[in-house]
């Protein structure tokens, strides 16, 4: 059993962010309750970024000077880094902008690969009467992409539908078959905070010889995610959801599949030759950046996977797990208030979306924040699972490692109070 953290620990580890001293409009530190929108920084990642730019900065791959060294040395340590967190090789992580890139970089590979006639076999190509399949639970990332590839080439979209409380049905896993050539889905949802059951639709995709692509944003900053260990083909994340910086994610993809997919940029920094005529490509992970790369970002997001794995992915689990709980169940104790997800006894994390009765959502956003307390409203970029609910917006608080009881308590004597200033009890 996994302890949760103690209270000493958790102040501790609170002292290490520098903005959760930050007071808000009312007068009181900020609770921030946004961690699915954005992680906050600890200062050790904020150090990281200052530090190389005090110190090292240089080009990488490019020169023969100390600071160039230490760069491209950094550079591709995070390769490294990442790849122990998430239990991958580092030639198989290809760095992007976020994980919205990431996920791109996969569709515009299949496009290029498919709309060429003249494009070697690839595991990656579609032929005509393929499929791809997502769930309707996905962040629009993880959508529009596939809308976009589909279209281009003529491929059919299908998706995985819901039970009642937005967990994904495994009962409509017969849309996988033997033409899906690939399934697309979140590892948590965005929404819900429902784990996706991977191992049931791995498994069914294996079944039918389609790849898998797994949306970690939501679940690898809160529970440990071994690539390896969930038998996916690909897998993205996001640097800015797991205490690092923005402007740099991740795609993992094995080795053997990278391999045998065409570039989507080009440019400099990716190419073997180049003539005015034709140029050739560099091997992945290089072949897929092109340009001048993020490298003061992949030095702090390194920062942030050492701080992660310093208090431990399981114990962060736990911590989450168990405020989470507790976040539900005073939830439940305010009238006019439905959350948009699975209750404490599903599989689930602290992503909690919930409509009340009456009030906008935005309007609920506004009376927390006079409160200070820091909570998302809107579509959260998931349309049709706002739909599939029958509403157009939410409000959603999420917690991270740095959440406190007391920051919850505050959440929920506040929420209490919502339906009062527009007329409700
Ligand atoms: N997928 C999910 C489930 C998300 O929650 C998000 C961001 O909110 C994304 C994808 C997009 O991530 P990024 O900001 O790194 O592009």
């Amino acid at each position: 059993m996994t302890e949760d953290f103690s209270l000493q620990e958790l102040s501790r580890l609170r002292a290490d962010f520098p903005i959760l001293g930050r007071v808000g409009r009312g007068g009181k530190p900020i609770a921030y309750l946004d961690f699915s929108a954005t992680s906050q920084k600890p200062v050790q990642v904020i150090d990281a970024i200052s530090n190389f730019y005090r110190t090292s900065n240089g080009a990488v791959h490019r020169g023969t000077h100390l600071l160039g060294d230490e760069s491209t040395a950094a550079f591709e340590e995070g390769r490294s880094i990442l790849a122990d967190f998430i239990g991958g090789r580092a030639n198989e992580i290809v760095w992007t902008k976020n994980a919205t890139e990431a996920i791109n970089l996969v569709a515009l590979a299949m496009r290029n690969v498919s709309l060429d006639n003249a494009a070697k076999p690839s595991p990656v190509k579609l032929a005509a009467g393929d499929n791809i399949v997502i769930t309707r639970a996905e962040h629009h990332a993880n959508l529009v992409p596939w809308q976009q590839l589909c279209a281009a080439t003529g491929t059919e979209l299908r998706w995985l539908d819901l039970h009642e409380d937005g967990r994904i049905d495994c009962e409509t896993l017969g849309v996988i078959d033997e033409h899906t050539r690939l399934v697309a889905f979140t590892h948590v949802s965005n929404v819900t905070g429902a784990v996706s059951p991977v191992e049931s639709i791995v498994s069914r995709a294996r079944q039918c010889g389609a790849l898998v692509l797994l949306d970690t944003c939501q679940s690898s900053a809160h529970m440990p995610v071994d690539v390896r260990e969930l038998g996916v083909d690909f897998a993205v994340f996001s640097s800015h959801k797991m205490l690092g910086p923005t402007g740099i994610g991740a795609l993992w993809g094995r080795a053997e599949l990278l391999s045998q997919m065409p570039p989507v940029l080009t440019g400099g920094s990716m190419i073997e030759d180049v003539t005015m005529e034709s140029s050739t490509f560099m091997p992945a992970p290089e072949r897929f950046e092109a340009g001048s790369q993020p490298i003061a970002q992949i030095v702090g997001w390194s920062a942030a996977l050492q701080y992660l794995s310093g208090i431990g992915m399981a114990r962060i689990a736990e911590h989450e797990r168990i405020l989470t709980s507790y976040m539900l169940e005073g939830i439940s104790g305010i009238d006019g208030v439905r959350v948009l997800g699975p209750g404490a006894d599903k599989e689930r994390i602290g992503v909690v979306a919930f409509a009340v009765e009456g009030v906008h959502p935005h309007d609920v956003g506004q009376v927390l924040d006079s409160q200070d307390i820091a909570v998302r409203v809107g579509h959260h970029c998931a349309i049709p699972l706002h739909h599939f609910f029958g509403v157009r917006s939410s409000t959603r608080a999420s917690v991270g490692p740095t959440t406190t009881r007391e920051e919850i308590d505050r959440f929920i004597d506040a929420l209490g109070q919502v339906r009062s200033y527009f007329g409700g009890k």
